[in-house]
């Protein structure tokens, strides 16, 4: 049976910065995504705190928040079969050291914090964080 699912992805400040957004888009987009949405945006340290608010009590959320908020995102909503699952595939590992070769993070990564993307970890996560975004 088909599971056609959208998911969140956001290119991260460092990856943005580095003008890689296009070059991680032919990413998704070579492993059968769809880009059904996209913006850049900048957003502040508020909503940054209020997106990774499940991490709030771990001792990386102070920098994580002000990492987010500290350059231009992009913000997409991708779509494909299983997207959930194939985009943390396409991502890897959150540390860049232990990604598998041909994903994102191990291409592009610099560290554990500044590891290029984000994905929604669940189809669940993946409904919050697209209305978190994309709610009109
Ligand atoms: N992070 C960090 N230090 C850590 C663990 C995570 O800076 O020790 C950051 C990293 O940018 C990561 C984000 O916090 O992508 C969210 O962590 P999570 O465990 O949800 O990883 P992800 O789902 O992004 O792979
Ligand atoms: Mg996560």
């Amino acid at each position: 049976m088909s599971n056609i699912e959208q998911t969140l992805s956001i290119i991260k400040p460092d990856a943005v910065e580095r003008n890689l957004e296009g070059e991680i888009k032919e990413m998704f987009k070579s492993n059968g995504f769809q880009i059904f949405k996209e913006k850049k945006i900048q957003i502040e340290k508020a909503e940054a705190e209020k997106f990774y608010k499940v991490h709030e009590t771990k001792p990386f959320y102070n920098d994580l928040c002000d990492y987010l908020s500290s350059g231009p995102i992009v913000v997409m909503i991708l779509q494909k079969e299983n997207a959930v699952k194939a985009n943390r595939e396409l991502m890897g590992a959150t540390n860049p050291i232990d990604a598998v070769d041909g994903t994102i993070r191990k291409k592009y990564g610099i560290s554990i914090d500044k590891n290029s993307v984000h994905g929604s970890d669940s189809a669940e996560n993946a409904k919050i964080e697209i209305d978190f975004f994309f709610k009109d």
